[in-house]
């Protein structure tokens, strides 16, 4: 089988307004084809997985074909958190979706060291009500 070693894997969030454009996005931004793995709340699977990440599956069936690079996807308004009226503001929420990213990201290194994940935020959409905006967020 061939290796897809030159592809994205994109980790989003089950969320409905997830459009299709920020596949497309992600694809011109690295210039590699991207799919999806979408567990409800997005890292929130990642950070509370109970075990070892190297059994989780599919993330860790992606690394089975050789996907290394990854890009996590947080969002606005998520239903895993409460949605944005758990917040007491917009600047809470962000705040509180950027740190759950980076441990994302660290809880994921720790299992599959040689992965190169980067990480978004993607905002709500107030005039198509999709989730299609993406800020990148840096690791740290
Ligand atoms: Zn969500």
């Amino acid at each position: 089988m061939e290796k897809a070693s030159g592809m994205i894997s994109v980790v989003t969030c089950t969320d409905p307004r997830f459009n299709v454009s920020v596949i497309i996005q992600l694809e011109k931004l690295f210039g590699q084809r991207a799919f999806s793995h979408t567990p409800a709340g997005s890292v929130k699977e990642i950070i509370e997985y109970r075990g070892n990440l190297r059994k989780h599956n599919p993330l860790s069936n992606q690394y089975g074909f050789g996907v290394r690079r990854l890009a996590f996807v947080a969002h606005e308004d998520c239903a895993a958190y409460g949605g944005s009226g758990a917040w007491k503001s917009f600047e809470e929420e962000h705040r509180h979706q950027i740190g759950e990213l980076r441990a994302a990201r660290l809880r994921f290194l720790d299992a599959f060291p040689d992965a190169e994940i980067f990480l978004y935020f993607a905002h709500l959409d107030r005039t198509t009500g999709e989730l299609s905006f993406l800020e990148e967020i840096s690791p740290e």
